[in-house]
């Protein structure tokens, strides 16, 4: 299906691959590698649930914070709830809401066309999965993008120290279970953060389904919305972006959405913007079916 994607959109490669910014990528390639030391750590299951709520805590901050929240403004909370979305989104160490709500911004704005941070489309998987966020390409960020979050000083210092989370929860799990603590609770799910984050924007931009005519390629993936809590269902987000759920139909898996909808019968977030009726079936995408030639009779 990705193949056929490609067919569709002529394929202008305008962006270079520019070489990371080794630097400022040294911490980055040092997790990847910390990750090694887990060969020698003797495995227990406690050691796995720590890295799978690690995993899930982290990926929700992502997913329900810097993106459904900061990026899309798709429900309401409070300004201490905000504070903590903002938190746990940094302690995945993928920069600070500032930065991240920004940059998504401006991919929906001008998703899969040069302007696009990180289409697939117009620079390489390699790029739109990871090159972009190392580079000094996108080191800073369109500070107008995001000046309703950005007036807040508490969102600020988070933004301009955006590793604290990240070391906070550092050594919160070497205090609670020692080194193998912070192998699986930090080392390995933060790297497994990283990946399944960023394949929302190399795979969902070339593998999957698409169900709503949107102009750009999203895509929707079960496994990746399984992996992501809910962000897989790609095509759906570019075609209601502002909605809260991103599955739009019970079979479509989306745990972020039902974390949130908890917390809003708790009052502590409220107004979940979802799609109506008009909205799901606005310019659904037909399946295609390939024309059968029509034999034509030749008369002699
Ligand atoms: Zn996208
Ligand atoms: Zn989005």
């Amino acid at each position: 299906m990705g193949v056929a994607a490609h067919a569709e959109m002529p394929i202008e490669k305008i962006k270079s691959i520019n070489f990371p910014n080794w630097l400022k990528s040294f911490p980055f390639i040092v997790l990847h590698l910390a990750c090694l030391s887990a060969l020698f750590v003797e495995f227990s299951w406690s050691l796995f649930y720590l890295c799978l709520g690690s995993y899930l805590v982290r990926m929700f901050g992502i997913t329900a914070g810097y993106h459904r929240y900061f990026s899309h403004r798709a429900y309401k909370t409070t300004r201490w709830f905000q504070f903590v979305l903002a938190w746990l989104g940094c302690s995945a160490l993928q920069k600070g809401p500032l930065w991240w709500a920004s940059h998504h911004r401006d991919h929906h704005k001008y998703s899969d066309t040069p302007e696009d941070p990180h289409s697939p489309h117009r620079t390489s998987f390699w790029w739109s999965h990871v090159g972009w966020v190392l580079s000094n390409d996108h080191a800073d960020y369109p500070g107008n993008n995001i000046q309703d979050f950005s007036k807040y000083p508490e969102l600020r210092f988070l933004s301009n120290y955006h590793w604290i989370p990240g070391i906070f929860l550092a050594v919160l799990c070497y205090l609670w279970m020692g080194f193998p603590g912070l192998v699986w609770g930090f080392f390995v799910s933060t790297v497994l953060v990283y990946h399944c984050t960023f394949f929302i924007n190399s795979l969902t931009h070339l593998v999957g389904v698409k169900r709503f005519e949107t102009s750009d390629e999203s895509r929707n993936s079960l496994i990746l919305a399984i992996l992501t809590m809910g962000e897989g269902w790609h095509n759906n987000h570019h075609h209601y972006q502002s909605s809260a759920n991103q599955g739009f139909y019970w079979w479509e898996i989306d745990l972020s959405y039902y974390i949130l909808y908890g917390l809003s019968c708790f009052g502590i977030v409220w107004e979940l913007r979802k799609p109506g009726e008009k909205a799901l079936n606005f310019r659904r995408r037909k399946p295609i079916r390939k024309k059968k030639k029509k034999l034509t009779k030749i008369s002699a």
